[in-house]
């Protein structure tokens, strides 16, 4: 349905805790698998014997992609409730996924922590509280799942709820704005019905409490911004870039402007799931065409702005960044990979300007010689190439980054301030 609002939401929590199991409980329960799936897996679970067919389908798919070594991707997967249309953003377990939560092209406005009641608080547990807590989440869920591994045992639940309240009060969230619910992915307790395995309990199933978020911030006042995914030639048109629209709105007249590649035109055409529009609102996945700009002229990681209020493409930017994990210390002169939407470029952390203290936000040293896993620091950061981003408290949907080095996500960081290049 398109008149009810829309919801990103992020499911996060340590491998194995039960994110994909959980995430095909929601779409079963909510019949978001299509009817004629359904079918086909009912009449050959039939011929095999097999009972609880349905669920098993969903669960199937995901262990078979697990089995060829595939990324369970359940990312972009949609279900709705009376309120709301939800997609799953991001990724669970994926190697990516640190570095998606931050460029992925649509952050979550919520998210969903699973937390296996009998494992608790593992190191991803905490590394994906303290991320959403970076990146702004502002209301979390927390499902203490594989209930029934623990015998349904309110004791144990108890215990995992304790556990997650300190985490979240160590990193400074307001646990008022956290519920905790007691569920089982496999068995679906307290999903979609209340459980009679857990009568201890007397609060909301996980689809009441997905379907009581409170509704999203309405979509900022900033000026349109879009980066590039890929450039295409197509017949009869020409080079059409591709990409999302994160903020403001394109027009058909348009004048716009790439940036860091500097060159700008009308907009003669825009297209979204093979159709021509006349405009295109943020969240839009989009081509278009631009009067005089050719494939060369043009590249991804550009950002596309009005040609009157350009994307600002930095000289140097401060940023606070936040290390997740680093094998030794991060001193100044230190060159990653900086990824920001859509761009990857190398980057020289030329001062560590401050270290910060995590739990109270005050600053801890001026001018530390280095950083190490688990400290946040205000940093200025050289790209060694042009590279377009946003102060976050302008355009916060451009104005996030992770740093990358040798295949692993090292640090997140949001953007304070930038100096623009000439
Ligand atoms: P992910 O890595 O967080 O996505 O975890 P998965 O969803 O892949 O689940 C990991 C394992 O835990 C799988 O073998 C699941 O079948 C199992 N699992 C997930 N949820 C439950 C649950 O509620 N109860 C039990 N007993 N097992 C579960």
């Amino acid at each position: 349905s398109t008149d009810i609002p829309h919801q990103n939401l992020a499911i996060i929590g340590h491998v194995d805790h039960g994110k994909s199991t959980l995430v095909g409980r929601l779409l079963y329960e909510t019949g978001s698998v299509p009817e004629h799936v359904i079918e086909q897996h009912r009449e050959e679970a039939e011929e095999k014997g097999k009972g609880g067919f349905e669920f098993a389908y969903v669960m199937d798919n995901l262990a078979e992609e697990r089995e060829r070594g595939v990324t369970i991707d359940i990312a972009h997967q949609e279900f709705s409730t009376e309120a709301y249309d939800f997609t799953i953003v991001d990724t669970p377990g994926h190697r990516d996924f640190v570095k998606n939560m931050i460029t992925g092209a649509s952050q979550a406005d919520h998210a969903v922590l699973v937390v296996a009641a009998d494992d608790g608080v593992a190191p991803q547990t905490q590394e994906h509280v303290f991320l959403a807590r970076t990146l702004g989440i502002d209301e979390l869920i927390v499902a203490v799942n594989k209930m029934d591994l623990v015998d349904y045992e309110e004791a144990k639940y108890k215990e995992v709820v304790e556990e997650v309240t300190q985490l979240l009060q160590q990193v400074q969230f307001d646990t008022d704005d956290a519920s905790f619910i007691p569920v089982s992915a496999f068995e679906g307790d307290n999903v979609a019905d209340t459980s009679e395995n857990t009568n201890w309990y007397g609060g909301e199933t996980l689809l009441e409490a997905l379907n009581d978020l409170p509704e999203p911030e309405p979509p900022s006042d900033a000026p349109f911004r879009l980066p590039i995914q890929d450039v295409y030639t197509i017949d009869g048109i020409g080079t059409v870039p591709v990409g999302r629209v994160e903020t403001g709105v394109l027009n058909i007249g348009d004048n716009v402007s790439f940036q860091p590649s500097d060159v700008s035109g009308e907009v003669k055409t825009i297209e979204m799931h093979h159709e021509e529009v006349p405009k295109a609102d943020p969240g839009d996945n989009v081509g278009f065409n631009v009067r005089g700009i050719g494939k060369d002229d043009i590249r991804r990681g550009d950002v596309v702005g009005p040609a009157d209020d350009p994307p600002t493409v930095a000289e140097t930017f401060q940023a606070q960044i936040v290390v997740m994990q680093h094998p030794s210390v991060i001193t100044a002169g230190y060159t990653p990979v900086l990824h920001a939407h859509t761009a990857q470029v190398a980057g020289t952390i030329e001062s560590i300007d401050q270290k910060i203290d995590p739990s109270s936000g005050e600053v801890a040293e001026e001018e530390p010689d280095f950083i190490k896993s688990g400290d946040a620091a205000v940093v200025t950061i050289r790209p060694q190439k042009p590279l377009s981003i946003e102060p976050s408290s302008e355009i916060s949907e451009l104005g996030s980054f992770a740093i990358r080095d040798m295949g692993q996500t090292i640090a997140a960081g949001k953007v304070l301030g930038v100096i623009e290049r000439d």
